[in-house]
């Protein structure tokens, strides 16, 4: 693991043509064409006027943790910049569905039948359809959101036959001290027989290695941005 803490923070547009450099070697190593991976910038605790100059590097696809932190920060730069695609990271509550399904492109945090519930009703509402990631807790861990790997398929097809949503693809976030490749190689799995394109896999420290397991989303944050300031998950 990457201790970031006396690190200095890099410039983050030099910090993003590293990352997007990573992302198109582990794509060569993997045999898979060379921008056939989508790099979101998790952007929690980074100020506007950062993102402003990543935004206007052109890069345009960023993760949220927060619906709060979210609706203070994106408004004004999606105003002057409209191709802006903004997915939510983080767990999301369902008292908070109607702000994330005006905010967000997408969400890889679907976990739960109520979640699910409310963000239908949210959609039908605004009509407007996010797409969508459901995360697996793939390390079964007590303390993470996610489905259950076991759990997976039903709700998956819950997900899609009960309540419409445009279910994309499964996300996960292996145990922290442990090698992620059984995590990806499982959540890989379990997309495969649930016939879903899209994996959300890898962050700064192993993005390359999920690239190679068949990564199509990695969040990236501290790599491009440098250290955070601490950071509690809601
Ligand atoms: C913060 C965060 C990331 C990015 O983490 P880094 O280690 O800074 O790259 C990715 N995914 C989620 C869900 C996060 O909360």
């Amino acid at each position: 693991m990457t201790t970031t803490e006396e690190t200095p923070r890099t410039d983050p547009v030099a910090g993003l043509a590293a990352v997007r450099q990573a992302v198109d070697s582990a794509c060569a190593r993997a045999g898979r064409e060379a921008g056939s991976v989508t790099l979101v910038a998790a952007s929690k605790t980074v100020p506007p006027d950062v993102l402003a100059r990543t935004i206007e590097a052109g890069h345009l696809v960023y993760g949220e943790n927060r619906v709060q932190e979210a609706r203070a920060k994106w408004p004004p730069l999606r105003e002057r910049c409209p191709e802006i695609e903004l997915h939510l990271i983080g767990p999301l509550q369902s008292n908070k569905a109607r702000e994330a399904v005006a905010l967000f492109d997408v969400v890889h945090s679907l976990d739960r039948a109520s979640l699910c519930q409310a963000l239908a009703r949210e959609c039908a509402r605004q009509g407007r359809m996010p797409q969508f990631f459901v995360q697996v807790n793939t390390g079964a861990e007590p303390q993470k959101a996610g489905v259950l790997p076991d759990a997976a398929d039903a709700f998956v097809a819950a997900c899609k036959e009960t309540y419409g949503l445009d279910v994309r693809g499964l996300m996960c976030i292996p145990p922290a001290g442990e090698p992620p490749e059984p995590h990806f190689a499982l959540l890989a799995a379990i997309a495969a027989r649930n016939g879903l394109p899209l994996l959300s896999m890898g962050m700064s420290n192993d993005y390359a290695s999920a690239v190679e397991h068949g990564a199509t989303h990695v969040r990236v944050g501290s790599a491009i941005f440098g250290a955070r300031p601490p950071w509690t998950a809601a």
